[in-house]
């Protein structure tokens, strides 16, 4: 048998390195000088990390990892060098689907809670390298517009973790063939680095425009003079991604709403988006109030590049061949971003697809919101199904809103909780509670759950729990019984009870088809339990529905009944 003496070969070679704890340390700074040579696709860095280590076990050796395509040139620790090792590192949270892995043996250990503060160098191209979306089978096409990030000559976008590791990080393997790993990986990660900040300063062989997703900084007197320098600083890194751009961006001169960075040729493009904006601030200042930042656009060379939004930035082709309908739906998105910024993912990305969908229905109605919401419906369910085959409570605690990092729970099942959540306590409740949310006082996951509560004197705590602060799947209703009665005047009085199979509880819509018309009602059914109704109505009953599609629903195939009249 030739696996028995395989599996010690292999326990040897990976020995050496499986001893390491990967995520044992938080990268808590980060001071950078990047030097790109767009013309050669090259990046340099140089800089200082201090890494404070939260596990509960000192450590002796820490990982450090960049992206494939970039290598080490030196690892330092209190000016002298430190013995490290390198290794490629498969991993699909870098684009090249690899990393460059720095296994760093410390002078000393660090206890738990200690800090280390490391000189790195590292240097190299980055390509454009879609490898990790080719090997899992995507189209060449398809897969370059996702994995759009390039230094080059003519256009050069870079976003960080989860796409080109061109700072330094330290996370276990995740692999695309399950996608959920990636995003969890990076969640952790982003937890972990949540009040991390970062310093960089850029120095751009190339005289184009440079854009980063950070704040511009004072440069300080130690920065290289040679050729000039641009500083900028992250406070807090958030949930955001650090990202930049160099490119020969113009700009609109009066553009409104929003300041859009264009390419030379697109400023028609440019024009429609704005006008897009300025149509949807309205809309979105009388829901969240003024914008907080003013939100910007970047555009990206390629027409069919994904596009991709940090904060109320949001990098993106421009094309006069975009429907204006659809400029707008994405001007709501982003200006509720910039009206009404968070810390959590789930009420941030929630509250702008929110908004889309009531924009949707103030344009079109609530059959044409619902509509929009159904987009994200499906992916909403497919991925519940996952967690629950997952069957550990591990899972299902990583993936409640407050935590998770799986965009169609935080897009998707966000939107339908605040969607249902307005249903509940009606436009002008919901108006207040959205109004009076602040990013800097939302200190604990019950802050949102109490502006409710001072709006609305309602305690729905059992909505919270089991939406919010738990995953527990979604609701699955079924019509279980309709009894009509016949009264004396010739009206109906019909009873129906619907029970609730699914371990989320909801306030659902009903709707009674009656001959000649329909009667509309709302039911709260708790997870696990039945609650039944009385409608009253004039004219004959004929059928039952539960749910316009306004909750999300696992099984949809039970919610019909007819009703059936009793003989005379
Ligand atoms: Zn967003």
């Amino acid at each position: 048998m030739k696996v028995s003496w395989l599996i010690p070969i292999l326990g040897v070679l990976m020995g050496n390195c499986g001893a390491i704890d990967r995520e044992a340390f938080s990268f808590t700074k980060y001071d950078l000088q990047v030097r790109i040579e767009p013309e050669q696709q090259r990046l340099a860095v140089r800089g200082r990390i201090t890494l404070r280590n939260d596990s509960p076990a000192a450590q002796k050796n820490l990982a450090l990892q960049i992206s494939s395509s970039l290598g080490w040139r030196a690892v330092q620790a209190e000016g002298k060098g430190v013995q490290f090792v390198t290794q490629a590192y498969t991993s699909d949270i870098d684009h090249t689907g690899a990393l460059s892995e720095a296994i760093v043996t410390l002078p000393a250990a660090v206890a738990p809670k200690g800090t280390v503060e490391l000189e790195v160098g590292y240097e190299g191209i980055v390509p454009l390298d879609a490898t990790r979306l080719t090997r899992i089978g995507a189209g060449e096409q398809e897969a370059k517009h996702s994995d759009w990030d390039v230094i080059d000559k003519p256009f050069t976008a870079v976003r960080g973790i989860g796409y080109v590791a061109w700072y330094p990080v330290a996370t276990e393997a995740a692999s695309l063939s399950d996608r959920n790993s990636v995003f969890e990986t990076i969640g952790r990660w982003k937890t972990r680095q949540f009040d991390s900040s970062m310093r960089v300063a850029f120095q751009v062989t190339q005289g184009q425009r440079l854009w980063f997703s950070g704040e511009a900084a004072a440069k300080t007197s130690n920065e290289a003079a040679e050729s000039p320098t641009s500083s900028f600083e992250i406070a807090r890194f958030g949930n955001r991604v650090p990202t930049f751009a160099i490119a020969s961006y113009e700009e609109l001169e009066d553009s409104g709403s929003v300041s859009v960075a264009y390419l030379p040729g697109s400023e028609n493009a440019a024009k429609e988006y704005a006008l897009a904006a300025d149509l949807a601030s309205t809309f979105v200042g009388d829901w969240f109030g003024p914008p907080r930042k003013r939100a910007e656009v970047l555009q990206l060379d390629d027409a069919g590049a994904a596009p991709f939004e940090i904060g109320s930035a949001l990098l993106t082709p421009l094309s006069t061949k975009t429907d204006a309908r659809l400029n707008q739906m994405t001007a709501v998105h982003q200006l509720t971003h910039a009206a009404r910024p968070s810390p959590r993912l789930w009420i941030e990305e929630g509250l702008a697809h929110w908004a889309q969908a009531a924009y949707r229905e103030q344009l079109d109605g609530r059959a044409a919101a619902i509509q929009f919401m159904s987009l994200h419906g499906r992916g909403v369910r497919e991925v519940e199904r996952a967690i629950a085959a997952a069957r550990d409570s591990d899972t299902a605690a990583r993936n409640s809103l407050i935590n998770t990092g799986i965009p169609e729970l935080y897009r998707g099942k966000a939107l339908f909780v605040w969607w249902m959540l307005r249903d509940m306590i009606g436009d002008a409740a919901f108006g207040k509670v959205v109004m009076a949310y602040r990013a800097d006082q939302d200190k604990d996951p019950a802050y949102v759950q109490r502006l409710v509560a001072t709006e609305t004197r309602r305690d729905l705590e059992w909505f919270f729990d089991d939406w919010v602060y738990r995953d527990r799947g979604l609701p699955d209703f079924r019509v279980e019984s309709v009894f009509p009665r016949q009264t004396v005047r010739g009206a109906y009085v019909v009873t129906v009870t619907v029970e609730n199979l699914g371990g989320a509880g909801a306030e659902v819509p009903l709707t009674l088809k009656v001959e000649g018309g329909e009667v509309t009602g709302r039911l709260e059914v708790r997870a696990k339990s039945r609650n039944s109704v009385r409608i009253e109505t004039p004219s004959t009953p004929q059928q039952v529905i539960i749910n316009d599609g306004s909750v999300p629903e696992s099984d949809v195939s039970n919610n019909t009944f007819r009703v059936d009249l009793p003989s005379k």
